[in-house]
Protein backbone atom coordinates (compact mmCIF):
# COMPACT_ATOMS: atom_id res chain seq x y z
CA UNK A 1 0.00 0.00 0.00
CA UNK A 2 1.37 3.75 -0.89
CA UNK A 3 0.60 6.04 2.02
CA UNK A 4 -0.86 8.48 -0.65
CA UNK A 5 -3.71 6.13 -1.12
CA UNK A 6 -4.37 5.77 2.42
CA UNK A 7 -6.83 8.87 2.39
CA UNK A 8 -8.48 7.44 -0.20
CA UNK A 9 -9.08 4.17 1.29
CA UNK A 10 -10.62 5.72 4.65
CA UNK A 11 -12.54 7.93 2.71
CA UNK A 12 -15.18 5.46 2.02
CA UNK A 13 -15.56 4.66 5.47
CA UNK A 14 -16.36 7.82 7.48
CA UNK A 15 -19.88 8.03 6.78
CA UNK A 16 -20.35 4.45 9.19
CA UNK A 17 -17.41 5.54 11.27
CA UNK A 18 -19.12 8.32 12.50
CA UNK A 19 -22.53 6.90 13.09
CA UNK A 20 -20.99 4.10 14.96
CA UNK A 21 -19.04 6.63 17.14
CA UNK A 22 -22.18 8.81 17.86
CA UNK A 23 -23.64 5.45 18.76
CA UNK A 24 -21.03 4.58 21.21
CA UNK A 25 -20.94 8.05 21.98
CA UNK A 26 -24.93 7.78 23.22
CA UNK A 27 -24.78 4.55 24.71
CA UNK A 28 -21.47 4.66 27.21
CA UNK A 29 -20.50 1.83 29.67
CA UNK A 30 -18.52 2.09 33.46
CA UNK A 31 -15.62 0.02 33.47
CA UNK A 32 -16.22 -3.92 32.99
CA UNK A 33 -19.37 -3.47 32.29
CA UNK A 34 -18.52 -2.64 28.67
CA UNK A 35 -21.20 -5.76 27.42
CA UNK A 36 -22.84 -3.72 24.84
CA UNK A 37 -19.89 -1.83 23.26
CA UNK A 38 -17.60 -5.25 23.29
CA UNK A 39 -20.87 -6.71 21.89
CA UNK A 40 -20.42 -4.26 18.66
CA UNK A 41 -16.60 -4.34 18.47
CA UNK A 42 -16.98 -8.13 18.28
CA UNK A 43 -19.93 -8.39 15.64
CA UNK A 44 -17.85 -5.32 13.44
CA UNK A 45 -14.58 -7.52 13.90
CA UNK A 46 -16.10 -10.83 12.80
CA UNK A 47 -17.97 -9.32 9.77
CA UNK A 48 -14.35 -8.05 8.74
CA UNK A 49 -13.30 -11.47 8.54
CA UNK A 50 -11.18 -11.80 11.98
CA UNK A 51 -11.48 -14.31 14.34
CA UNK A 52 -13.00 -12.87 17.24
CA UNK A 53 -12.93 -13.80 20.87
CA UNK A 54 -14.92 -12.02 24.05
CA UNK A 55 -14.68 -12.10 27.67
CA UNK A 56 -10.81 -12.31 27.58
CA UNK A 57 -10.95 -10.47 30.90
CA UNK A 58 -14.15 -10.12 31.80
CA UNK A 59 -15.83 -8.00 28.93
CA UNK A 60 -12.55 -7.83 26.43
CA UNK A 61 -12.40 -8.61 22.72
CA UNK A 62 -9.61 -9.99 21.01
CA UNK A 63 -9.80 -10.47 17.28
CA UNK A 64 -7.08 -11.94 15.13
CA UNK A 65 -6.41 -12.12 11.48
CA UNK A 66 -3.39 -14.37 10.00
CA UNK A 67 -1.50 -13.19 6.73
CA UNK A 68 1.49 -14.65 6.16
CA UNK A 69 4.84 -15.09 8.00
CA UNK A 70 5.92 -11.87 9.49
CA UNK A 71 5.25 -10.11 12.89
CA UNK A 72 2.33 -9.89 15.18
CA UNK A 73 1.13 -6.47 16.25
CA UNK A 74 -1.08 -6.10 19.13
CA UNK A 75 -3.22 -2.78 18.15
CA UNK A 76 -5.33 -1.44 21.56
CA UNK A 77 -8.15 0.21 22.15
CA UNK A 78 -9.93 0.89 26.20
CA UNK A 79 -13.82 0.68 25.42
CA UNK A 80 -14.77 2.10 29.13
CA UNK A 81 -16.92 5.28 29.82
CA UNK A 82 -16.45 7.38 32.90
CA UNK A 83 -18.99 8.42 36.18
CA UNK A 84 -19.72 11.90 34.81
CA UNK A 85 -22.66 13.39 33.59
CA UNK A 86 -22.19 14.68 29.76
CA UNK A 87 -22.47 19.19 29.90
CA UNK A 88 -21.44 19.11 26.21
CA UNK A 89 -24.71 20.02 24.30
CA UNK A 90 -23.83 17.90 21.41
CA UNK A 91 -26.93 16.49 19.85
CA UNK A 92 -25.83 12.84 20.39
CA UNK A 93 -24.67 13.68 24.11
CA UNK A 94 -25.68 10.75 26.60
CA UNK A 95 -28.34 10.31 29.04
CA UNK A 96 -27.16 7.30 30.32
CA UNK A 97 -26.88 6.26 33.84
CA UNK A 98 -25.09 3.51 35.65
CA UNK A 99 -24.65 1.68 38.68
CA UNK A 100 -20.82 2.16 39.82
CA UNK A 101 -18.97 -0.14 42.34
CA UNK A 102 -20.42 1.30 45.83
CA UNK A 103 -24.40 0.67 44.45
CA UNK A 104 -24.03 4.41 43.58
CA UNK A 105 -26.70 5.53 40.42
CA UNK A 106 -24.15 7.88 38.62
CA UNK A 107 -24.21 9.43 35.13
CA UNK A 108 -22.18 7.83 32.81
CA UNK A 109 -19.96 9.51 29.55
CA UNK A 110 -17.27 9.13 27.14
CA UNK A 111 -15.08 11.79 28.95
CA UNK A 112 -12.02 10.39 28.06
CA UNK A 113 -13.04 9.59 24.36
CA UNK A 114 -12.60 5.53 24.46
CA UNK A 115 -15.86 5.91 22.27
CA UNK A 116 -13.45 7.36 19.33
CA UNK A 117 -10.51 4.31 20.14
CA UNK A 118 -12.72 2.27 19.39
CA UNK A 119 -13.78 4.07 16.20
CA UNK A 120 -10.17 4.64 15.46
CA UNK A 121 -9.36 0.44 15.74
CA UNK A 122 -12.33 -0.60 13.74
CA UNK A 123 -12.23 2.12 10.83
CA UNK A 124 -7.80 0.69 10.94
CA UNK A 125 -9.03 -3.04 11.09
CA UNK A 126 -11.67 -2.00 8.00
CA UNK A 127 -8.05 -1.07 6.01
CA UNK A 128 -6.15 -3.78 6.97
CA UNK A 129 -8.54 -6.70 6.33
CA UNK A 130 -9.30 -5.16 2.70
CA UNK A 131 -6.06 -4.72 1.55
CA UNK A 132 -4.08 -8.15 2.71
CA UNK A 133 -1.74 -7.38 0.02
CA UNK A 134 0.19 -4.51 0.99
CA UNK A 135 0.81 -6.73 4.53
CA UNK A 136 2.27 -10.07 5.95
CA UNK A 137 2.09 -11.44 9.53
CA UNK A 138 -0.38 -11.38 12.30
CA UNK A 139 -2.77 -8.74 13.51
CA UNK A 140 -4.19 -9.07 17.16
CA UNK A 141 -6.94 -6.47 17.82
CA UNK A 142 -7.34 -5.80 21.22
CA UNK A 143 -10.58 -3.96 22.78
CA UNK A 144 -9.73 -3.89 26.58
CA UNK A 145 -12.00 -3.31 29.42
CA UNK A 146 -11.66 -0.91 32.89
CA UNK A 147 -8.67 0.89 31.70
CA UNK A 148 -10.35 3.93 34.17
CA UNK A 149 -9.95 1.48 37.08
CA UNK A 150 -6.16 0.22 35.47
CA UNK A 151 -7.62 -3.09 35.78
CA UNK A 152 -8.52 -4.14 32.26
CA UNK A 153 -5.54 -4.80 30.87
CA UNK A 154 -4.10 -7.30 33.89
CA UNK A 155 -7.39 -8.53 33.80
CA UNK A 156 -7.02 -9.26 29.86
CA UNK A 157 -3.60 -10.84 30.62
CA UNK A 158 -4.36 -12.98 33.51
CA UNK A 159 -7.06 -14.52 31.65
CA UNK A 160 -4.08 -16.12 29.07
CA UNK A 161 -3.86 -12.97 26.47
CA UNK A 162 -0.38 -14.12 24.91
CA UNK A 163 -0.48 -17.97 26.02
CA UNK A 164 -4.07 -18.25 23.94
CA UNK A 165 -3.26 -15.74 21.02
CA UNK A 166 -0.03 -15.18 21.49
CA UNK A 167 3.24 -13.13 22.24
CA UNK A 168 3.12 -9.44 19.98
CA UNK A 169 6.59 -8.20 18.38
CA UNK A 170 5.06 -4.66 19.14
CA UNK A 171 2.39 -3.39 21.37
CA UNK A 172 0.68 -0.19 19.54
CA UNK A 173 -1.78 1.98 20.93
CA UNK A 174 -3.38 5.77 20.59
CA UNK A 175 -5.07 8.15 23.02
CA UNK A 176 -7.34 10.71 22.28
CA UNK A 177 -5.95 14.29 23.66
CA UNK A 178 -7.20 17.77 24.12
CA UNK A 179 -4.88 19.11 21.55
CA UNK A 180 -5.82 20.64 17.58
CA UNK A 181 -7.47 17.81 15.73
CA UNK A 182 -5.64 15.84 13.69
CA UNK A 183 -2.64 16.92 15.45
CA UNK A 184 -0.59 13.63 16.28
CA UNK A 185 2.28 14.23 19.62
CA UNK A 186 4.79 11.62 20.67
CA UNK A 187 7.55 10.89 22.75
CA UNK A 188 9.78 8.20 23.10
CA UNK A 189 10.79 7.16 27.14
CA UNK A 190 8.93 7.81 30.19
CA UNK A 191 5.61 9.10 28.89
CA UNK A 192 2.89 8.51 31.12
CA UNK A 193 3.36 8.79 35.32
CA UNK A 194 2.94 5.97 37.50
CA UNK A 195 -0.04 6.10 40.03
CA UNK A 196 -0.56 5.23 43.24
CA UNK A 197 -3.54 5.74 45.23
CA UNK A 198 -3.80 5.72 49.02
CA UNK A 199 -6.10 5.81 51.90
CA UNK A 200 -4.71 7.31 55.07
CA UNK A 201 -6.42 6.62 57.97
CA UNK A 202 -5.35 9.52 61.10
CA UNK A 203 -6.69 8.51 64.66
CA UNK A 204 -8.39 10.70 67.26
CA UNK A 205 -10.50 10.69 69.95
CA UNK A 206 -13.88 11.66 69.83
CA UNK A 207 -16.08 13.46 71.69
CA UNK A 208 -18.41 16.53 72.03
CA UNK A 209 -17.82 19.71 70.31
CA UNK A 210 -18.11 21.81 73.44
CA UNK A 211 -15.20 20.11 75.26
CA UNK A 212 -12.53 19.77 72.58
CA UNK A 213 -10.33 19.53 75.64
CA UNK A 214 -11.26 16.28 76.24
CA UNK A 215 -10.52 15.17 72.68
CA UNK A 216 -7.93 14.59 70.20
CA UNK A 217 -9.54 16.28 67.31
CA UNK A 218 -9.07 14.59 64.05
CA UNK A 219 -10.24 17.51 61.68
CA UNK A 220 -7.42 19.24 63.15
CA UNK A 221 -4.67 16.50 62.31
CA UNK A 222 -6.01 16.32 59.09
CA UNK A 223 -5.51 19.75 58.14
CA UNK A 224 -1.86 20.15 59.54
CA UNK A 225 -1.46 16.38 57.65
CA UNK A 226 -2.87 17.88 54.25
CA UNK A 227 -0.77 21.11 54.52
CA UNK A 228 2.54 19.49 55.27
CA UNK A 229 1.72 16.80 52.48
CA UNK A 230 2.19 19.98 50.34
CA UNK A 231 5.88 20.26 51.11
CA UNK A 232 6.84 16.86 50.15
CA UNK A 233 7.09 18.17 45.87
CA UNK A 234 7.95 21.89 47.10
CA UNK A 235 10.68 21.03 49.90
CA UNK A 236 11.78 17.49 49.75
CA UNK A 237 12.00 16.85 46.00
CA UNK A 238 14.17 18.59 43.47
CA UNK A 239 12.22 20.51 41.38
CA UNK A 240 13.32 18.34 38.29
CA UNK A 241 11.97 15.41 39.96
CA UNK A 242 8.49 15.59 38.40
CA UNK A 243 5.91 14.47 41.26
CA UNK A 244 2.59 15.58 42.02
CA UNK A 245 0.93 14.66 45.58
CA UNK A 246 -3.07 15.24 45.55
CA UNK A 247 -5.25 14.85 48.54
CA UNK A 248 -8.36 14.25 46.27
CA UNK A 249 -11.10 13.32 49.26
CA UNK A 250 -11.27 14.38 52.87
CA UNK A 251 -13.29 12.43 55.67
CA UNK A 252 -14.25 13.62 59.01
CA UNK A 253 -16.91 13.74 61.00
CA UNK A 254 -20.86 13.29 61.00
CA UNK A 255 -22.07 16.09 63.39
CA UNK A 256 -21.17 19.96 63.80
CA UNK A 257 -21.02 19.22 67.41
CA UNK A 258 -19.77 15.71 67.62
CA UNK A 259 -15.65 15.62 67.17
CA UNK A 260 -15.26 12.70 65.27
CA UNK A 261 -12.32 9.86 66.41
CA UNK A 262 -10.85 9.19 62.71
CA UNK A 263 -10.21 11.21 59.45
CA UNK A 264 -9.49 9.29 55.91
CA UNK A 265 -7.83 10.83 53.40
CA UNK A 266 -7.30 9.85 49.53
CA UNK A 267 -4.26 10.69 48.06
CA UNK A 268 -2.93 10.27 44.57
CA UNK A 269 0.65 10.36 43.38
CA UNK A 270 1.94 11.03 40.32
CA UNK A 271 5.82 10.13 38.95
CA UNK A 272 8.00 9.16 36.69
CA UNK A 273 10.65 7.36 38.06
CA UNK A 274 10.45 4.13 40.96
CA UNK A 275 13.29 6.31 42.91
CA UNK A 276 10.90 9.28 43.45
CA UNK A 277 8.36 6.94 43.52
CA UNK A 278 9.45 5.26 46.65
CA UNK A 279 10.35 8.53 48.13
CA UNK A 280 7.23 10.42 47.80
CA UNK A 281 5.20 7.19 49.22
CA UNK A 282 8.32 7.08 51.99
CA UNK A 283 7.75 10.93 53.05
CA UNK A 284 3.65 10.01 53.66
CA UNK A 285 3.94 8.07 55.61
CA UNK A 286 7.14 9.89 57.73
CA UNK A 287 4.31 12.85 57.58
CA UNK A 288 1.32 11.42 58.51
CA UNK A 289 2.86 9.74 61.68
CA UNK A 290 4.98 12.94 62.42
CA UNK A 291 1.75 14.89 62.61
CA UNK A 292 0.09 11.71 64.24
CA UNK A 293 2.73 12.07 67.05
CA UNK A 294 2.79 16.12 67.14
CA UNK A 295 -1.44 15.89 67.89
CA UNK A 296 -1.05 13.08 70.43
CA UNK A 297 -2.88 11.11 68.43
CA UNK A 298 -3.99 7.49 70.38
CA UNK A 299 -2.65 5.36 67.23
CA UNK A 300 -0.50 4.92 64.62
CA UNK A 301 -2.06 6.23 61.22
CA UNK A 302 -2.97 3.51 58.54
CA UNK A 303 -2.13 3.64 55.28
CA UNK A 304 -3.79 1.27 52.55
CA UNK A 305 -2.77 0.80 48.84
CA UNK A 306 -5.73 1.29 46.80
CA UNK A 307 -4.80 1.25 43.60
CA UNK A 308 -0.75 1.38 41.57
CA UNK A 309 0.17 1.43 38.11
CA UNK A 310 3.64 1.77 36.45
CA UNK A 311 4.61 4.89 34.98
CA UNK A 312 3.97 4.25 30.94
CA UNK A 313 7.60 4.01 29.05
CA UNK A 314 7.52 4.13 25.31
CA UNK A 315 10.35 2.35 23.65
CA UNK A 316 12.39 5.31 22.09
CA UNK A 317 13.27 2.85 18.73
CA UNK A 318 9.91 2.02 18.00
CA UNK A 319 8.55 5.46 18.83
CA UNK A 320 11.25 6.89 16.15
CA UNK A 321 10.18 4.29 13.88
CA UNK A 322 6.47 5.53 13.96
CA UNK A 323 7.14 9.36 14.18
CA UNK A 324 8.82 8.78 11.13
CA UNK A 325 6.30 8.38 9.08
CA UNK A 326 3.53 9.85 11.08
CA UNK A 327 5.63 13.21 10.10
CA UNK A 328 6.10 11.84 6.30
CA UNK A 329 2.57 11.34 5.67
CA UNK A 330 0.65 14.71 7.90
CA UNK A 331 3.74 16.73 7.90
CA UNK A 332 5.87 18.42 10.17
CA UNK A 333 3.05 20.98 11.36
CA UNK A 334 0.82 18.39 12.49
CA UNK A 335 3.95 16.50 14.43
CA UNK A 336 5.42 16.90 17.34
CA UNK A 337 7.02 16.08 20.50
CA UNK A 338 4.57 15.78 23.17
CA UNK A 339 5.69 16.72 26.83
CA UNK A 340 5.70 13.98 29.56
CA UNK A 341 1.98 13.45 30.69
CA UNK A 342 0.85 13.35 34.49
CA UNK A 343 -2.18 11.68 33.02
CA UNK A 344 -2.01 7.50 33.80
CA UNK A 345 -2.86 4.45 31.64
CA UNK A 346 -2.19 0.61 31.78
CA UNK A 347 -1.45 0.02 28.31
CA UNK A 348 1.71 -0.63 29.65
CA UNK A 349 1.21 -3.38 30.96
CA UNK A 350 0.83 -5.46 27.76
CA UNK A 351 4.21 -4.94 26.34
CA UNK A 352 5.74 -5.29 30.29
CA UNK A 353 4.29 -8.69 30.09
CA UNK A 354 4.89 -9.98 26.29
CA UNK A 355 8.72 -8.61 26.89
CA UNK A 356 8.51 -6.42 23.55
CA UNK A 357 8.54 -3.29 23.07
CA UNK A 358 5.45 -0.73 22.61
CA UNK A 359 4.60 3.00 21.48
CA UNK A 360 1.52 4.97 22.55
CA UNK A 361 0.68 8.34 20.97
CA UNK A 362 -1.44 11.05 20.78
CA UNK A 363 -3.82 12.28 18.36
CA UNK A 364 -5.46 16.14 18.86
CA UNK A 365 -9.51 16.01 18.89
CA UNK A 366 -10.46 19.92 19.73
CA UNK A 367 -11.85 22.00 17.06
CA UNK A 368 -8.26 23.26 15.92
CA UNK A 369 -9.10 26.95 15.10
CA UNK A 370 -10.71 27.40 18.83
CA UNK A 371 -7.78 25.75 20.06
CA UNK A 372 -5.23 27.95 18.68
CA UNK A 373 -7.20 31.15 19.43
CA UNK A 374 -7.26 30.16 23.46
CA UNK A 375 -3.19 29.00 23.20
CA UNK A 376 -2.53 32.96 21.71
CA UNK A 377 -5.02 34.23 24.24
CA UNK A 378 -2.85 31.87 26.99
CA UNK A 379 -6.41 30.58 28.23
CA UNK A 380 -6.41 26.93 27.06
CA UNK A 381 -6.90 25.77 30.79
CA UNK A 382 -10.05 28.00 30.60
CA UNK A 383 -11.39 27.21 27.14
CA UNK A 384 -10.16 23.62 26.24
CA UNK A 385 -12.04 21.07 27.84
CA UNK A 386 -9.74 18.44 29.37
CA UNK A 387 -10.23 14.48 29.62
CA UNK A 388 -12.95 13.74 32.22
CA UNK A 389 -14.14 16.93 31.99
CA UNK A 390 -17.98 16.98 31.94
CA UNK A 391 -17.33 19.26 28.52
CA UNK A 392 -15.08 17.33 26.48
CA UNK A 393 -16.64 17.12 23.36
CA UNK A 394 -13.83 16.22 20.25
CA UNK A 395 -14.63 17.22 16.76
CA UNK A 396 -15.40 14.23 14.87
CA UNK A 397 -13.62 15.63 11.50
CA UNK A 398 -10.13 15.36 10.86
CA UNK A 399 -9.95 13.37 14.25
CA UNK A 400 -11.83 10.11 13.08
CA UNK A 401 -9.76 10.01 9.50
CA UNK A 402 -6.80 10.55 11.34
CA UNK A 403 -6.35 8.13 14.23
CA UNK A 404 -7.61 5.52 11.52
CA UNK A 405 -4.43 6.62 9.31
CA UNK A 406 -2.07 6.31 12.23
CA UNK A 407 -3.41 3.11 13.11
CA UNK A 408 -2.50 1.47 10.20
CA UNK A 409 0.59 3.36 9.33
CA UNK A 410 1.99 2.21 12.62
CA UNK A 411 0.78 -1.41 11.78
CA UNK A 412 2.55 -1.10 8.14
CA UNK A 413 5.56 0.22 9.43
CA UNK A 414 5.96 -3.83 10.97
CA UNK A 415 3.98 -5.38 8.94
CA UNK A 416 4.33 -3.38 5.46
CA UNK A 417 5.62 -5.42 2.46
CA UNK A 418 7.91 -2.75 1.91
CA UNK A 419 8.73 -2.44 4.91
ZN1 LIG B 1 -9.35 8.59 31.29
ZN1 LIG C 1 -8.39 7.35 28.66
Amino acid sequence: MKNAVLADQVAPLLEDLAALYEDLHQHPELSFQEERTAGIAAQRLRDLGYEVTEGVGRTGVVAVLDNGPGPTLLIRADMDALPVTEETGLPYASTQTGVDPDGATVGVTHACGHDMHVTWLIGAAAVLAEDRDSWSGRLMFVVQPAEELAEGADAMIADGLFERFGKPDVCLGQHLAPAPAGWILYRGGPTMAATDSVKLTLHGRGGHGSTPEMTVDPAILAASTIMKLQTITSREKAAADLAVVTVGTVRVGTKENVISDRAELGINIRTFSERVRQDVLASIERIAHGESHSCGSPRDPDIETIHAFPALVNDPEATARVSAVFTEHFGEGRCMEGPQALGSEDFGAFATAAGCPSVFWFVGGHDADHWLQAFAANRLAEEVPYNHSPKFAPVQDPTIRTGVETLVLAALEWAGKSA
